[in-house]
């Protein structure tokens, strides 16, 4: 059984073919510039451990022509993995918001494209790319389910004390401003495998799980379900990103308008992509951070410490919220692979049960590994996040 999942941007779409069977990846790739003069394909085909990589440049005027490279490719008699796009059973998209409506994966049909487009306004950005992707599935691949895979809808069991802002409350029932999260697929699969891992159900332990990437956020899950999550209503909020500034005091947003003469372009603008790592020294690459840390650069020391100490903060406060906390798991580019920020976040930390072990901890992890002390009350876990699987793996349980 073969699920193809597909995640559209405005001017890309990332595509990954698994076979369900072993869960095993047949092919993968990014379709990149979209619409520009000069389009690129990049796709990787699996042989075992190996990879057979294609690169095509050429126009690609919109994702029908990239998905189309795309069907070509993996169907190929030569260098294909399948013999006929008839082989494969499924689709699932990625889509950044479902709202309220949806605290679950579901197959897509109108009614569910027009729920979707009603989310537009929530994120602009990406509902509509993943509503092309979609519409362009459809229209390649006739008669094959597509199944709609939500970011939001693994935080949707959030009660509303963690949910809801502290702003009036029309605001909630008029404009839908609420906190939202995003990072599901990727809090579910952590969160899951972290219970796996210590031989445990997912409804008998209580996980941190921490996605630290370009994008960073947290997420309290109390027995299985998410009880908190550190993004809002936009994934601008909460922990100190690459170039998002995370939590800040919302009155600085009226005094940059009055003294800045910004507007609302600006500080989207400035709040997106100039803050985070990047607005205090200038780069928003962890690997360039720390070695300009190593050459004693004070202002790439001073985003380190504080993307480590707001880490810490919300592992103190999703702690609180769980009332006992028995995993921390840490996944996405810098959870896995940055063992300097997975010890200055878990260092000191022996108030909250928490005992590291700096040896287990150094390295770059491509599967589970421990990095607590033997006897540390809180287990800690380096797990890596695979979101495509778990799009793939909600898509085949959806339709069955
Ligand atoms: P995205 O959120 O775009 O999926 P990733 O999960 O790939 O991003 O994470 C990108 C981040 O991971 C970057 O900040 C990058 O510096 C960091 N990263 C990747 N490899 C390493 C490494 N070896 N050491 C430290 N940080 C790393």
């Amino acid at each position: 059984m073969n699920v193809l999942v597909i995640n559209a941007g405005s001017s890309s779409l990332k595509y990954q073919l698994l076979n369900m069977e072993n869960e095993s990846v047949m092919a993968s790739g990014l379709v990149e510039r979209i619409g520009d003069a000069k389009g690129v394909l990049t796709h990787k085909k699996m042989n075992g451990a190996d990879e057979e990589k294609t690169v095509i440049e050429r126009a690609i005027p919109n994702h029908k022509e990239g998905l189309h490279l795309v069907v070509d490719l993996i169907t190929d008699p030569e260098k294909g993995v399948i013999k006929d796009k008839k082989e494969i059973y499924a689709i699932g998209h990625r889509v950044v918001q479902g709202g309220e409506q949806f605290n679950t994966s579901i197959r897509i049909d109108e009614s569910i494209k027009q729920a979707i487009r009603d989310n537009n306004p929530l994120a602009p950005l990406h509902n509509p790319a993943n509503l092309v992707g979609i519409e362009v599935a459809e229209e390649l691949f006739p008669g094959t389910p597509n199944v709609a895979v939500f970011d939001t809808e693994f935080h949707q069991t959030m009660p509303p004390k963690a949910f809801l802002y502290g702003l009036p409350y029309e605001y909630y029932k008029e404009l839908r401003i609420r906190r939202y999260g995003f990072h599901g697929t990727s809090h579910k699969y952590v969160a899951k495998k972290a219970a796996s891992v210590i031989g445990k159900k997912l409804e008998d332990v209580n996980v941190i799980t921490v996605h630290l990437g370009n994008g960073c956020s947290m997420a309290a899950v109390k027995k299985g379900k998410c009880i908190d999550t550190s993004m809002g209503m936009t994934p601008l909020a909460g922990v100190m990103m690459g170039t998002r500034s995370g939590d800040f005091d919302p009155a600085i947003i009226p005094y940059l308008v009055k003294h800045k003469g910004m507007n609302v372009h600006d500080l989207d603008d400035v709040f997106n992509k100039k803050s985070g790592l990047k607005g205090i020294c200038g780069l928003n690459d962890m690997r360039d951070i720390h070695a300009k840390v190593e050459q004693g650069d004070e202002m790439a020391r001073l985003a380190l410490d504080m993307f480590v100490y707001r880490v810490k903060k919300y592992i103190g406060a999703y702690t609180a919220a769980l009332g006992t906390l028995d995993i921390v798991a840490f996944t996405a580019g810098i959870g896995e692979n940055d063992d300097i920020a997975r010890k200055e976040i878990c260092e000191d930390m022996e108030g909250l049960g928490i005992l590291f072990d700096a040896d287990k901890n150094k390295g770059r992890f491509a599967s589970p590994q421990a990095i607590h002390k033997d006897g540390s009350k809180v287990q800690v876990w380096v797990i890596p996040t695979n979101e495509e699987l778990q799009i793939a793996q909600d898509t085949v349980s959806t339709l069955s």
